[in-house]
C-alpha cells in the first residue's frame, strides 16, 4: 500500500481569545508566531506555531454561533482536531472513503494557508476530528 500520509501538519486548538493564547505560546513557551490569518469562510481567526515539522493551529471564532465558538461552548477550550498531510487530497478522501471511513467534506475545500482540506468524521475515527491537508505551491 503506497503511504498516503506524510505527517501531522497540525493541531488545531480551539481558544477563546487568540491574542491571549498567542502570549502564552511566545512568551511562556518561547515559540515563534508564523502569522496570523482570518478564514472569512470558516469564520475563524488562527494563528500558526511552528514546532520542530509540526505547527499548533490556535483557532478563535470570529461569529458566536460559528463551529469553534459552538465547541467551546460545549467543550471548552482545548484540541479541536488533527491535521494530516497527504500529498494528494482527492485520491487520499477516495480511498478512505472505498475503506469505509465516513467523510464531513466529501470535496477538499480551501483553509488557512490556501491549502486544500477535508475534514473525516470523528465517528469513524475513534474520536478524533481529523482534517486532511494538501499545500498548494
Ligand atoms: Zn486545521
Amino acid at each position: 500500500m503506497s503511504k498516503m500520509v506524510k505527517k501531522i501538519d497540525h493541531i488545531g486548538v480551539a481558544v477563546e481569545n487568540l491574542n491571549e493564547a498567542m502570549k502564552l505560546y511566545s512568551e511562556s513557551l518561547g515559540l515563534e508566531i508564523e502569522g496570523t490569518e482570518e478564514v472569512k469562510e470558516q469564520k475563524v481567526k488562527v494563528a500558526f506555531i511552528p514546532v520542530g515539522e509540526s505547527r499548533i493551529e490556535l483557532i478563535e471564532s470570529i461569529d458566536p454561533n460559528g463551529i469553534i465558538a459552538k465547541f467551546i461552548e460545549r467543550r471548552g477550550e482545548g484540541i479541536h482536531h488533527i491535521a494530516l498531510e497527504v500529498d494528494h487530497i482527492e485520491d487520499a478522501l477516495k480511498k478512505l472513503k472505498e475503506r469505509g471511513v465516513q467523510l464531513i467534506d466529501e470535496k477538499p475545500r480551501i483553509g488557512a494557508h490556501k491549502m486544500k482540506i477535508a475534514f473525516l468524521h470523528p465517528k469513524s475515527t475513534k474520536g478524533v476530528l481529523l482534517e486532511l491537508c494538501e499545500k498548494q505551491e
